[in-house]
C-alpha cells in the first residue's frame, strides 16, 4: 500500500468526523464501558464490529494470530493475558467470546509447520495443540480442528481465577463462536452436547447461548469430543 494511500484514508476519516463527533466525544470524557471481550483471529477477513453491529466503545478487542488463549501463569507477561484481566477486572465485561474462523491459516499450520525462523509461532500454535486430529487435514476435518480449538481456549480462560470466579458467580458468560467465512454464518458452541450449532437453534433448545458453570453443568472436558 502506497503512502499516497495512507495518507488519503487518514484524510478520509477526519473528514467524516464531524458526523461522529458527539458519540467520540462523549467515550473521550465518559471512558468506555464495553460489556463483552472479543477474542479474535487476527486474520483480515475477521471483522467484529460488523459481526456484532457494535459501534465505537462496545467492545474490547484483542486479536491474536488463531484466537488462542494462553494458559494462566502466576508469573506470565502475556499481552492476551494481560488483556483478559483488564477486561474482567477493570471494565467488568458481562461477557468473553472466543470467535474462531474457517480457513484459519494458523489452525491449518498445525498440520504445516511454519518456517523455523518463525519460533514464536511455532510456540503459540503450542496452545492449539491439543486440538489435533491424526487425520488428513481436508477442509471438512480442518473445521473440526478450528471448532475443538475453541473449546479448549475456553478450557484455558476458565485458568483465570478471576474468569473462573465471576462466571461461577453468575456474573460473566463465556461463548465459543465459529465464524464461516464466505457463509455469513456464525455457529454457537452448546455446551451441553458440545456440538457448535446455528444460534437459533442453540437458543431454541435452551434459551440461551453461553457458558454457565455450575454444579449441573458438564465439564469442559466433555465439550467437543476428544477436546481438551
Ligand atoms: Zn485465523
Amino acid at each position: 500500500m502506497p503512502d499516497e494511500e495512507l495518507i488519503g484514508r487518514l484524510r478520509r476519516f477526519e473528514k467524516a468526523f464531524p458526523s461522529y463527533e458527539d458519540t467520540w466525544r462523549t467515550l473521550a470524557d465518559e471512558g468506555q464501558h464495553p460489556t463483552i471481550l472479543f477474542i479474535g483471529c487476527s486474520d483480515s477477513r475477521v471483522v467484529p464490529y460488523m459481526l456484532m453491529g457494535c459501534g465505537p466503545g462496545e467492545l474490547f478487542l484483542v486479536r491474536n494470530v488463531g484466537n488462542l488463549v494462553p494458559p494462566y501463569e502466576v508469573d506470565g507477561a502475556h499481552g492476551s493475558a494481560a488483556a483478559i484481566e483488564f477486561a474482567v477486572l477493570n471494565l467488568a465485561v458481562k461477557h468473553i467470546v472466543v470467535c474462531g474462523h474457517s480457513h484459519c491459516g494458523a489452525i491449518r499450520a498445525l498440520y504445516e509447520p511454519p518456517p523455523p525462523e518463525a519460533k514464536h509461532m511455532a510456540r503459540w500454535l503450542t496452545h492449539a495443540q491439543g486440538a489435533i486430529l491424526p487425520v488428513v487435514p481436508t477442509e471438512e476435518a480442518l473445521r473440526r480442528v478450528e471448532q475443538r480449538s475453541i473449546a479448549i481456549q475456553l478450557d484455558h480462560l476458565m485458568t483465570y481465577p478471576m474468569v473462573r470466579r465471576n462466571v461461577e458467580a453468575g456474573k460473566l458468560m463465556l461463548h465459543g463462536w465459529h465464524y464461516l467465512i464466505g457463509e455469513g454464518k456464525v455457529l454457537v458452541l452448546d455446551v451441553h452436547s458440545g456440538e457448535f450449532m446455528p444460534v437459533d437453534e442453540q437458543a431454541q433448545r435452551h434459551g440461551a447461548i453461553g457458558l454457565q458453570v455450575g454444579s449441573d453443568m458438564p465439564g469442559l472436558d466433555r465439550l467437543v469430543p476428544g477436546a481438551c
